[in-house]
């Protein structure tokens, strides 16, 4: 398993994603589903300060702290600098918790820093917070996970393995290879269709799609499939995630699932929906 994700617009919105040990964002419920998979969290990472995106996070601070697991192991909180609804709510849980047994750690970022999850040897992967266009008076971030790669370069790539070999023990391994950085994930949170160039290249794009109906919108604060649709098929990212679906339409979930695969039929982006009230495994 990669990914469990609840997400209900308005409601409750999480994302674990496995192999990194995250959560992007922790809405109401997220401990109860997670169960003991709370222990497992390294880092929760915040978009935005709206209640069915933080809503449950009090509970997993607290339950980290009392139920049967490893209660020692530290637990970062990332979020956008500034956020003043995460920042008081943060104080709210911090004094409501004077004894935590864990070390628990508020890590404020801003707009394009890195925050390095991994740097084992050679194998590196950063979090990049990136902004988007959600409401007005509300500072969110999307986020990105970014591998550290190496590649031969452009003038060795027709060359055959003994050649490489060859190479690689004349000049030295850096004088053959490259590094390049490669986009593992990105997700929107809370937001209009994020810019081209955040979704271009990356291999997993999880977007919010509060409305499948654009007639359905009102204020321009969440997206609309027939914004989105027209992005990613620019973008083609290799697997598409939608969630942040508004429950307005489950009952006829199934119908915009298969159209929406219908019309990234033949694109080469693989399209999930989550479904508004089930939790999604992938
Ligand atoms: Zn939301
Ligand atoms: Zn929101």
């Amino acid at each position: 398993m990669e990914f469990l994700i609840f997400s209900k617009a308005l409601y409750s919105t999480w994302v674990f994603y496995k192999p990194e040990r995250l959560l992007f964002d922790a809405g109401e419920g997220v401990s109860t589903h997670l169960g003991n998979r709370i222990f497992a969290i390294k880092h929760i990472i915040l978009t935005h300060g709206h209640v069915d995106h933080i809503a449950g996070l009090w509970g997993i601070v607290n339950t980290r702290n009392n139920a049967m697991g490893d209660r020692e192991k530290p637990l970062n909180v990332i979020y956008p600098r500034g956020n003043r609804a995460i920042e008081k709510y943060l104080d709210f849980i911090v004094s409501a918790n004077p004894d935590l047994r864990y070390q628990f750690t508020r890590i404020p970022v801003e707009e394009g820093e890195k925050f390095f999850l991994r740097r084992a040897g050679s194998f590196e992967r950063y979090l990049l917070p990136f902004r988007t266009r959600h409401t007005r008076d509300e500072l969110s971030f999307g986020y990105h996970i970014i591998e550290i790669r190496k590649r031969l370069k452009d003038e060795y790539r027709s060359y055959d393995h003994r050649e490489i070999a060859r190479l690689v023990k004349e000049k030295g391994r850096d004088e053959v290879t490259e590094v390049y950085e490669s986009k593992v994930l990105t997700i929107s949170g809370d937001s209009m269709a994020i810019p081209y160039e955040e979704m271009e290249g990356t291999e997993t794009l999880i977007h919010e799609c509060t409305f499948l109906d654009k007639s359905q919108r009102r204020i321009p604060n969440h997206v609309s499939i027939e914004e989105l649709l027209p992005l990613v098929k620019e973008a083609k990212p290799r697997r598409l995630i939608l969630y942040h679906i508004s429950s307005r339409f489950e009952h006829r979930f199934r119908h915009y699932n298969e159209e929406i695969k219908r019309e990234l039929d033949g694109s080469g982006v693989e399209v999930y929906l989550v479904h508004p009230s089930k939790i999604f495994k992938l």
